[in-house]
């Protein structure tokens, strides 16, 4: 028998949880593109936008995915032939390096495993060693949504400063943007990037990019950046169809603006980052409870180091896949699939899975989602320690 009707809930990082009041804000005809309340409307999400980042900075928006924001953060700000060094904490920093490489900019890799942060004392002796500034950006990944591992921005920066190196900070927050706190101009980062579909709870579909002077500045040294990807005109349009280079996204514009409602002047954004620091606590407490006995682990030992939109798990193979399609079928809630912890191939591929619990989330989904997972494992057979729920719970209850 299967128990899975009811809603649907997808618990895997990105694309998040919409509001209703998102999806109905973008059940509308068409809007005139040309004059009328979408104009003012896209010129209001500009300082939203920026409220969300916690910068005074520029934003170009565009119609694509998180791979659309890797490549438009690099074609403003390098030109072939530029070296990048490359933190590389999972996955995501491998696809981003590569994008640069397709593009003949030149990444320096230094990669520290799946489990563990950017080891800043390996950077700072990389960047010592880069006399001639070669090094023009470094490319670093807030949240790796692979591992999960949250990696100390504001310290990266601090080791460029202690260096005196000139290189730019670019940093991927497409995973934890609206979840994990981001600080762009306290912290010094030159350049961010986000998608709407995870901690801004809107469909795939629009990314974005903020930037600030020092990376306008190095935008105008690049010799060739063509007009679909130039930011100068979406960050600073005279006519409004250049925020877009084109047709506008017309219904997501509508979702992302109730949904920066939401966020910036309803919620808040402290309250929304201290809401997903302790809804991921009741993950972790969950976890470690279940981990107690059997081979259940958090992929990330340091909690400091972990995120709080993301948790990756390590649990053997097949009861990672095994469990996920149980979930499923049974319960009505699909977890993520280990990504880049095996080849695919690999039967160890098998033995990972992730929770997303990034954007629209209260305690009744997650535990809903955390019940759900204990009652797989009982199902099957798959060796636990005890109380992972009561352990959640209790973190909710605090
Ligand atoms: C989701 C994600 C991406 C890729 O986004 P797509 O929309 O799938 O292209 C890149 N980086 C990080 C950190 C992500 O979480």
């Amino acid at each position: 028998m299967t128990l899975a009707n009811g809603r649907h809930t997808l618990a895997i990082p990105g694309p998040s949880i919409m509001p209703d009041r998102v999806l109905q804000a973008m059940h509308r005809p068409a809007p005139n593109i040309y004059t009328g309340e979408l104009i003012d409307m896209t010129a209001g999400l500009v300082p939203d936008l920026k409220a969300v980042a916690r910068t005074e900075g520029h934003v170009a928006m565009y119609i694509g995915n998180g791979h659309a924001a890797w490549e438009a953060s690099l074609v403003n700000v390098l030109n072939p032939g530029d070296k990048v060094l490359v933190p590389v904490t999972g996955m995501f920093s491998h696809g981003w390096a590569d994008m640069a490489a397709r593009l003949g900019i030149e990444p320096q890799l230094l990669d520290f495993g799946k489990r563990s942060p950017i080891d800043l004392d390996a950077v700072e002796t990389t960047l010592r060693a880069d006399k001639a500034h070669e090094i023009k950006a470094i490319l670093a990944v807030q949240v790796d949504t692979a591992t999960s591992v949250k990696n100390d921005i504001q310290a990266l920066r601090q080791v460029l400063n202690a260096v005196e190196h000139p290189a730019l900070l670019l940093v991927d927050s497409i995973a934890c943007l609206g979840c994990d706190e981001m600080q762009m101009d306290a912290w010094g980062v030159d350049v961010v990037i986000a998608g709407s579909q995870k901690g801004l709870m809107t469909p795939p579909g629009m990314c974005f990019v903020y930037f600030n002077d020092k990376a306008a500045v190095a935008r105008q040294k690049v010799e060739r950046v063509s007009s679909y990807w130039d930011w100068v005109p979406r960050a600073h349009p005279e006519q409004y169809y250049q925020y877009w280079c084109g047709t506008a996204p017309t219904h997501h514009l509508y979702g992302l603006r109730t949904a920066l409602d939401m966020m910036v002047h309803e919620e808040g954004m402290e309250t929304i980052w201290a809401r997903h620091a302790q809804l991921a606590r009741a993950v972790w407490a969950a976890f470690d409870a279940w981990g107690a006995e059997g081979p259940i682990e958090l992929n990330v030992s340091d909690p400091a180091h972990r995120s709080n939109a993301v948790t990756s798990v390590r649990i053997g193979a097949p009861f990672g896949t095994q469990l996920r399609n149980w979930l499923t079928e049974r319960a009505g809630v699909t977890l993520g699939i280990g990504l880049g912890m095996a080849t695919p191939d690999d039967p160890a591929a098998d033995g990972f899975f992730r929770v997303g619990h990034m954007g629209h989330l209260n305690a009744h989904m997650l535990l809903g989602t955390l019940g759900s997972i204990e009652a797989g494992l009982q199902a099957l057979d798959i060796p636990h320690g005890p109380g992972g729920v009561a352990a959640a719970a209790k973190m909710c209850a605090e």
